[in-house]
């Protein structure tokens, strides 16, 4: 399939620049949008413990990347595409 997306890092004229994550999808129901959940560990000096803390990211999923539910991806931050789309999913893993 050819791929015609304007905001395709590697066929159309997206540059990625700044932060890469890894995360998981737990949402592809928005049109070439996915939702990336990021698992993170927090220090919390005053237990001396560390807390498990999440974050998501709405990221933007090109045609010929097609990320599903459930994948585990590489995204990388990019000029913001939408009000809440910053990030683009550059890969697979
Ligand atoms: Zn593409």
């Amino acid at each position: 399939m050819e791929c015609k997306d304007r905001n395709c890092p590697f066929h159309g004229n997206l540059k990625t620049r700044g932060r890469i994550f890894k995360g998981v999808v737990v949402s592809d129901k928005m049109r070439k949008t996915v939702v990336v959940k990021r698992d993170l560990l927090e220090y919390i000096p005053k237990y001396e413990r560390y807390a498990k803390k999440s974050s998501k990211i709405s990221a933007h999923n090109p045609p010929c990347i097609n990320a599903k539910t459930g994948d585990t991806v590489k995204i990388a931050e990019c000029r913001p595409i939408s009000k809440t789309k910053s990030f683009v999913v550059i890969e697979v893993i």
